[in-house]
């Protein structure tokens, strides 16, 4: 079984490198990616567990980008974490999710909702990923919700009036950045709905002129119809698809293996990848 989607406290998962790769060999997998939010930091911790578990560990990234308000996730597996484009892309969506999640928690605590910048900085592992989830989890430790569901849907969603947007590239630079850097461009849950739509086949169209590799098309945000149309988008395009759980630990209903990858998409993956390896056991 192959899952190529899940988070760590590298990011806003909740289990760190190692047991993320614990629990996907718990759950049966033979290869699971760990594609934490436009960061690399996990990658050497799950890398060696991996070895351990004698589980496949493909590393990747859920790379932020927007085209004007709409937000689009691109998963990038395998490129060099060393190639200073996507390592100055990564940064600086890094950077600016501080400052945004400093704002959306003044804004909130000036409401009187009981938070604090600090209570939030305190959820986020040294070096990783800051994100909404943390707010929650700040919240879920404060006593005032009893789980981070619980604070999206009264303050966190992307509809709230407290959200507040991070910089994140443009998909299309995005997409050529990943290439540059050896990596495998692939849409991550291109029919999630936000509060901007989905993404939109016109511009994964767009992508895929500009060397996308392939569409997310079995995930938990999708409904039947969206799978079919999604995996005969790709069809069309020349695209692979792929199924992940995009687990995230005990901050999601996301199993790991929900959702899992055919072995002829990875090979195709690993076989247009030149910026990593695969970590086999
Ligand atoms: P951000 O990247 O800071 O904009 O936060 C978005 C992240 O929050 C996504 O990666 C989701 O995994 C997570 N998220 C969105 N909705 C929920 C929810 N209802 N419960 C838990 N996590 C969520
Ligand atoms: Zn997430
Ligand atoms: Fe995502
Ligand atoms: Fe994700």
């Amino acid at each position: 079984m192959i899952d190529l989607h899940a988070h760590s406290t590298a990011s806003d998962g909740t289990e760190s490198p190692a047991d993320l790769v614990a629990s996907a060999a718990a759950a049966g997998l033979d290869v699971v990616a760990i594609t934490d939010h436009d960061t690399t930091l996990g990658w050497a911790e799950a890398s060696a567990a991996a070895r351990a578990h004698g589980l496949t560990l493909v590393p990747g990234i859920e790379v932020s980008c927007a085209r004007g308000r709409r937000s689009v996730h691109l998963l990038a597996y395998l490129p060099d974490p060393t190639h200073p484009d996507l390592v100055a892309e990564l940064e600086q969506a890094r950077e600016s999710r501080e400052t945004r999640l400093d704002r959306m928690v003044e804004s909130m605590a000036a409401d009187g909702i009981p938070v604090t910048v600090g209570s939030v900085r305190a959820e986020v592992e040294e070096g990783a990923t800051p994100g909404r989830p943390h707010i929650a989890d700040a919240l879920v430790r404060a006593g005032v919700v009893g789980h981070r569901d619980e604070a999206f849907a009264r303050w966190l969603g992307d509809s709230s009036p407290y959200y507040v947007g991070h910089y994140a590239p443009d998909p299309v630079r995005a997409v050529e950045v990943v290439r540059a850097a050896g990596g495998v461009p692939v849409v991550a849950h291109p029919s999630s709905a936000t509060r901007t739509g989905t993404v939109g086949d016109a511009l994964l169209e767009e992508m895929a002129a500009a060397g996308l590799a392939g569409l997310e098309a079995r995930h938990r945000d999708h409904a039947e119809d969206d799978v079919r149309h999604l995996t005969a988008l790709a069809g069309r395009l020349g695209l692979l698809v792929t199924g992940s759980s995009d687990y995230h630990g005990e901050g999601k209903r996301n199993r790991l293996g929900e959702n899992t990858t055919e072995p002829e998409a990875l090979e195709r993956i690993e076989h247009e990848a030149t910026g990593s390896e695969v970590v086999r056991p």
